[in-house]
């Protein structure tokens, strides 16, 4: 494998020049001009339209993200939802009991469980005030065992986007892996930092089809990054790991992108009308947070008891008061219109 001399010095020993399980549909090459019959992977061979093996490389879905992204297919690897791409990394580069990652809290909860169970330390530099990196901390935090910093931008559950110069000053000044966890990029008017993969050969952008795109239930996670990270993860990925359905389902999705882009703008445009009316009219309400994301994070008098009084009225949001920076604060999705007038007309009603 061949691999620049920074990548190679974050990557772990025993996965440097493992060799990847080779499937059937791997070492079968596109070569014949006539019809072929295979007879190489045991499947059942009565057609039902799922009786093969996926592709293992899931070159529909890559083209098509290819071209509505502007990267090359290269520097994409997909995963069972973003979970799995992020396990990938902490396999690869992580080594257990000894390295560690650094996170920003309040975020995403899953990087925390990613550490726990693959037992790296995770070093936590809490936001600032505004909710922007602290970077001078980070960069004190970090040791030569330091492999990777996770920046979620814009930010679970806060909403906001970290700015230029902070996230500039990580990725040149941070010794391991960047990787820059853009979920909500597709409500945001910050650019994504896809354009830099070329700049910067430390950082890994991952994006997902569960928010915007509106593909949760499928489960597709997709990490962009360098050709040399992308061919390690792929060395340790499970070969099947997106299945037929989920690659069927991403085509047909990927190729109506004018239907995601109505429903993002009628997302965005609910979001602001939310903020406003929860700004104006509703008096429990300390503060609504600015929000790059399809959520809005509010401020209330009690978090909990507005939580459990909503659960009573049949509204169901994430109540985040247990978070560092977060005290009293609850986390609501935004819905169709008419769910977020019932949302409204819940909230008012509140005594
Ligand atoms: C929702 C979310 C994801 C998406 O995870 P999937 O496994 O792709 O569904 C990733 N990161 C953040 C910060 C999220 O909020």
């Amino acid at each position: 494998m061949k691999t620049s001399k920074i990548i190679s010095d974050l990557v772990r020993d025993n996965i440097k020049g493992i060799k990847p399980y080779s499937s059937a549909r791997d070492e079968y090459k596109d070569v014949a001009t006539t019809e072929m019959i295979f007879l190489d992977a045991n499947e059942n061979p009565f057609e039902n339209g799922v009786n093969r093996y996926p592709d293992p490389q899931q070159n529909s879905v890559k083209d098509l993200l290819a071209t509505i992204k502007n990267v090359s297919k290269e520097n994409i690897l997909l995963g069972n939802g973003s979970d799995e791409v992020l396990d990938l990394i902490f396999r690869a580069f992580c080594e257990p009991n000894k390295d560690n990652i650094i996170t920003l809290p309040p975020t995403y909860g899953m990087y925390n469980v990613l550490a726990n169970i693959n037992a790296i330390e995770n070093r936590e530099v809490l936001l600032d005030e505004n909710f922007q990196p602290k970077v001078s901390q980070i960069l004190k935090t970090a040791d030569n065992n330091s492999k990777i910093l996770f920046l979620c931008s814009p930010n679970n559950p806060t909403g906001n986007s970290f700015t230029v110069p902070a996230v500039k000053e990580l990725l040149i000044k941070f010794k391991g892996l960047v990787v820059l966890d853009e979920a909500y990029i597709d409500f945001s008017e910050e650019e994504s930092w896809l354009q830099s993969l070329q700049k910067y050969p430390n950082l890994i952008v991952t994006q997902t089809l569960s928010k915007a795109y509106g593909l949760a239930g499928i489960r597709l996670g997709i990490c962009y990054a360098s050709i040399e990270i992308i061919n390690i993860l792929n060395t340790i990925k499970p070969p099947y790991n997106v299945n037929e359905l989920t690659q069927q389902r991403a085509i047909s999705r990927l190729k109506k992108m004018d239907e995601i882009d109505n429903e993002i703008s009628q997302l965005k445009s609910e979001r602001d009308r939310l903020k406003k009316e929860l700004e104006c009219c509703v008096d429990f309400i300390e503060k609504v947070y600015p929000s790059d994301g399809n959520f809005l994070l509010i401020k209330v008098d009690n978090a909990t008891k507005r939580y459990n009084q909503l659960i009573e009225l049949g509204v169901v949001i994430r109540n985040r008061t247990t978070q560092p920076l977060c005290e009293n604060c609850l986390r609501i999705s935004v819905g169709v219109c008419e769910e977020n007038q019932k949302l409204l007309r819940a909230l008012k009603s509140l005594v």
